[in-house]
């Protein structure tokens, strides 16, 4: 064993998590552990992991299921397309006659199934000698063995998965992978690595050479882009009922398939005024209800206003729709039924105003 892996595995020892979906060889349940965790840290993905398995317990359950209602079992972790592809490949598998693949290949033609999620589930659900390289393994590794060479370029992508087929532990794979995410995840961090106190630090690099933080290295910056939206929520009354709007979102865009609020967008900043004369209101109609709320997704940041507008009807909600989203299709909801629908979290705390 190499010098790495017998202090990886001592640590190991002593500081292993206890997670739920550790005890478990079952395919799927590992594959939702994994993509879940994609998203979201861990405390908050056992909530999601436990209320996938019981709403959707098998792949043929998952595959039946609506895309509304896996959206809206997912709402809040983000990053939706991730929600739609593990729902597609559940029904390719069952297209498939209904058994996860067992191996790297089939595993990797899944709608959706990258080389990491691929790795993880051969190893922790088939005992497959494949390390599962994720921002850990990178992280780690370029820490540990002193290399510079950027993660997101094709010679990085290739010298690091050689490194992995080279570390993994043929014997007890899954044990090599959860160590290396337990470390990765809780001890050798991204900005605050504890290596006062760190069996490896005999033996690292960066830390020989002072290099820590600058390691792993990334070739690029992914700019940030910021967007303004302004929410409109018409109110009317309708069967006794209070009703408001919404829409799907369209594909090609942040949130594909959540529902939001008619939406108005901007380049720049823009004033309740100017809104209100943009979407042809009257300004003194639009009661403002939030102000500049920031939301940071990976690469965009959003700046939210909303602002609620009462209107005699569904018809004169239809037309301050059409004027506001033509391309879309409007639903008419009774605000009892909102949480029926699956939206994102921006729109969830802007609900939480009304
Ligand atoms: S010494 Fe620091 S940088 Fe090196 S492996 Fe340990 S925690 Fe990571």
């Amino acid at each position: 064993m190499m010098p790495f892996t017998a202090h990886l595995y001592k640590w190991y020892e002593l500081h292993a998590r206890n997670l739920p979906w550790r005890d478990t060889c079952n395919p799927y349940h590992v594959w939702l552990s994994e993509v879940i965790l994609q998203q979201t840290q861990v405390a908050q993905g056992t909530a999601y992991y436990h209320r996938f398995i019981s709403r959707f317990p098998t792949v043929a359950a998952l595959a039946t299921a609506s895309e509304d209602e896996v959206l809206k079992l997912w709402q809040g972790l983000g990053y939706y397309s991730r929600a739609r592809n593990l729902h597609k490949a559940a029904q390719q598998v069952m297209g498939q006659g209904g058994q996860i693949p067992t191996d790297y290949a089939a595993l990797r033609r899944l709608q959706g199934v990258g080389d990491y999620t691929a790795a993880a589930i051969c190893a922790f659900a088939f005992g497959l000698p494949y390390a599962a390289i994720d921002g850990n393994f990178y992280r780690v590794t370029a820490r540990y063995f002193g290399i510079h060479t950027p993660i997101d370029t094709t010679e990085g992508r290739k010298q690091f998965k050689a490194l992995g087929e080279m570390l993994i532990d043929r014997k007890a794979p899954a044990r090599f992978n959860q160590a290396m995410m337990d470390f990765g995840a809780t001890w050798c961090t991204p900005r605050q690595p504890r290596c006062t106190e760190c069996p490896l630090a005999a033996e690292c690099c960066a830390r020989a050479e002072n290099q820590v933080l600058q390691l792993p290295v990334k070739a690029k910056r992914t700019a940030v882009t910021t967007r303004y939206f302004h929410y409109i929520i018409p109110v009317f009354e309708s069967e006794g009922r209070a009703h408001t709007v919404l829409y799907g979102r369209p594909a090609g865009d942040i949130w594909t398939g959540l529902f939001t609020p008619p939406l108005y967008e901007t380049a720049e900043p823009a004033t309740a005024d100017e809104v209100a004369e943009a979407i042809g209101c009257d300004a003194t109609a639009l009661v403002a209800i939030a102000c500049n709320l920031r939301h940071q997704l990976t690469h965009r940041t959003i700046i939210a206003s909303a602002y609620r507008v009462h209107l005699a009807d569904r018809t004169a909600a239809q037309a301050l729709f059409q004027r506001i989203s033509p391309q879309h299709s409007p639903n008419f909801v009774p605000f009892d039924s909102l949480e029926n629908f699956a939206v994102p979290r921006l729109v969830e705390k802007i609900f939480e105003r009304l």
